[in-house]
C-alpha cells in the first residue's frame, strides 16, 4: 500500500522523533480545529442531528481540551525516565526511553465520529508515530470533514485519513502496521484482534457492552433519574458508556419511573419530536434494528418513532425478560429497561450474565454498598450517584476490560498507549564485579547472599 509505504519511510526519517515537530503538529491541528468548529458541528448535525451544544461538549471541545493538556505535558511525558539502579550493575543509571511504535492505524465509529477519530490521534502524534484514520462510513459528512481537516494539517505521508466502509477497511487491515488503534463493536473488534495477531502488531481495542445502573433504595430518586436520563438519551442512547439497563430496589422502583418520566419531559418537553437538544437514531438499519428490540416488551413510557427521520422517542421498558432479544446485547440506542430486583442475588445473576460491560453505574448512599458492586465486579470504569463523567477527567484512564475492550487512553495514557518503553541500563566502565564471570567458583554461601540483591 503506497500510502504506508510513504508513511513507514517518513517516520524513517527521524522527523517525528523531535518533540518540537510534534507539538508545532498538534498546535497547527488544534488552530484548524478551531477555526472549523461550527462547520464540525454542522457535519455532525447533517449526519444525525447531534444537538449543536452536544457536538460542542463532547466533540470539538474535548478534543480541543486534550490538544491542549497534551501540548502542555508532552515535553515532560517523552523525556527519558531514569529510576533507581539495581546493585547487581553497580556502577549503571537505569531509564525507560519512550519510543514510538511507528505507523498506526486509527479506525473510528460513528457515534462521537469527530472525537473519536481524533482523541486516538493526538496521543499517536504526541508520541511521535505516523498515523492513517478510517473514520466511520456511516457518518459521511464527518468523514469529509474529518479528512479536510486533516489535509489542511499534515502532509499525506505523515497523517492522512481513508474514508471509505468495511471494503475498505478490511484491506487496511491486510497490511502490517506498527499499532492498531480500534474503536467500535466487540464483533468486529474481534476481527482486528485476529488480523492484528497475524503480525503480532499491538492493539487497542475500545469497545462496547451492556453497562448497568444500580439504583438501591437508599438512593436521592429525582437526582439520580436526572442524571440517568442526561446520560442515557445524550445523543440519542448511542454512546458506549451510556446505561444499558437499570436494576432498581422493588421498593423504589414505582418512584424512580416516575421521575425518569418527569426528567425526560423537563429535557426534552412533550413534544420530544421538535426538541432541538434531541438527536436522531443514525440509520435506518440501526433504527428498525432497535424497533425490532421493542417487539413484544412493555412500554411503559416512549416507544414512538418516524422511520422518514430515523426518530425515535425516548423509550422505557418495564421488567424484559432475561432471555428477549433487547437484553441479549449491547441496545445503543434510546431504549432503558427497568428491572426490579429484591436482594443482591438478583443483581448478581444480572451482572454475571454478561462480558464485562465498559461502565457500571451505583446510586446509592450507602458507602459499604457502593464499594461492594466496585470491588466485586469487574468493569472498564464508571460512576457512583453519576453517569458517563467518568470520561471528563484526562487523569482517569479510559477503556474496557474483557469483551468490552483491551486498553486505555486519554490525557498521558493515550500517550503511554502509543510508545514502547525501552528499557536501557547505561553502565560505567571503572569498576567491573568480577561474581557473574565463569568459571563460577565461588562459595556457596556467598551464592545464596547474591539472591539479596535482586
Ligand atoms: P462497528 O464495529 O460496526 O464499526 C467500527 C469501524 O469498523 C467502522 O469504521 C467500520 O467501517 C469498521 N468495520 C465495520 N465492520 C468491519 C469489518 N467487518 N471489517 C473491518 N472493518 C469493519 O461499530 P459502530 O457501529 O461504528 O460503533 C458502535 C459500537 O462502537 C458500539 O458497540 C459502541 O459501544 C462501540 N463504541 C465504543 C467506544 C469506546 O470508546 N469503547 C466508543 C464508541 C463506540
Amino acid at each position: 500500500m503506497d500510502v504506508l509505504k510513504k508513511q513507514q519511510n517518513f517516520f524513517r526519517s527521524q522527523q517525528t522523533k523531535e518533540v518540537s515537530f510534534r507539538i508545532k503538529s498538534l498546535k497547527k491541528l488544534r488552530q484548524v480545529i478551531l477555526n472549523r468548529e461550527s462547520d464540525i458541528c454542522d457535519a455532525i448535525y447533517a449526519d444525525f442531528k447531534k444537538p449543536r451544544f452536544e457536538s460542542m461538549a463532547a466533540e470539538t471541545q474535548f478534543v480541543l481540551a486534550e490538544l491542549s493538556y497534551v501540548i502542555k505535558n508532552i515535553g515532560f511525558w517523552a523525556q527519558a525516565e531514569k529510576v533507581s539502579a539495581s546493585l547487581l550493575n553497580f556502577p549503571s543509571s537505569d531509564w525507560i526511553y519512550k519510543e514510538p511504535f511507528g505507523t498506526v492505524l486509527i479506525v473510528a465509529p460513528w457515534n462521537y465520529p469527530f472525537q473519536l477519530a481524533i482523541a486516538p490521534l493526538i496521543g499517536a502524534v504526541a508520541a511521535g508515530n505516523t498515523a492513517v484514520i478510517k473514520p466511520s462510513e456511516i457518518t459521511p459528512n464527518t468523514s469529509k470533514i474529518v479528512a479536510e481537516i486533516i489535509a489542511a494539517v499534515f502532509n499525506p505521508e505523515y497523517v492522512t485519513v481513508i474514508e471509505g466502509g468495511v471494503e475498505v477497511s478490511k484491506e487496511l487491515l491486510l497490511q502490517k502496521w506498527d499499532y492498531i488503534f480500534f474503536t467500535g463493536s466487540t464483533r468486529v473488534g474481534k476481527l482486528f484482534y485476529e488480523s492484528a495477531a497475524k503480525h503480532l502488531t499491538p492493539i487497542t481495542l475500545e469497545l462496547g457492552g451492556k453497562n448497568p445502573c444500580i439504583v438501591d433504595e437508599t438512593a436521592a430518586i429525582e437526582l439520580s433519574a436526572k442524571r440517568i436520563v442526561w446520560g442515557k438519551f445524550l445523543n440519542a442512547g448511542q454512546t458506549c458508556i451510556a446505561t444499558d439497563y437499570i436494576l432498581v430496589h422493588k421498593r423504589v422502583k414505582e418512584k424512580l419511573v416516575a421521575a425518569l418520566i418527569n426528567s425526560i419531559e423537563a429535557s426534552y418537553g412533550r413534544n420530544i419530536e421538535a426538541s432541538p437538544d434531541y438527536a436522531r437514531t443514525v440509520d435506518a438499519n440501526h433504527f428498525n434494528n432497535l424497533k425490532m428490540l421493542l417487539e413484544g416488551q412493555e412500554i411503559i413510557f416512549g416507544g414512538e418513532s418516524n422511520a422518514a427521520d430515523n426518530y425515535l422517542a425516548p423509550t422505557l421498558v418495564n421488567e424484559p425478560k432475561l432471555d428477549s432479544k433487547l437484553m441479549e446485547g449491547e441496545i445503543f440506542g434510546p431504549i432503558l429497561p427497568i428491572i426490579s430486583y429484591e436482594n443482591e442475588t438478583d443483581i448478581d445473576r444480572y451482572m454475571m450474565n454478561y462480558g464485562k460491560p465498559l461502565a457500571t453505574y451505583v446510586f446509592s448512599k450507602n458507602k459499604k454498598f457502593q464499594k461492594k458492586i466496585i470491588q466485586t465486579y469487574s468493569f472498564g470504569g464508571g460512576a457512583i450517584n453519576d453517569t458517563i463523567i467518568q470520561i471528563t477527567n484526562k487523569k482517569l484512564p479510559f477503556g474496557g476490560v474483557g469483551s468490552s475492550g483491551i486498553g486505555t487512553y486519554h490525557g498521558k495514557m493515550s500517550f503511554d498507549t502509543f510508545s514502547h518503553k525501552k528499557a536501557i541500563i547505561k553502565k560505567a566502565n571503572w569498576f567491573d564485579a568480577p561474581l557473574r564471570y565463569p568459571p563460577y567458583n565461588l562459595p556457596q554461601k556467598i551464592v545464596e547472599k547474591i539472591k539479596l540483591l535482586f
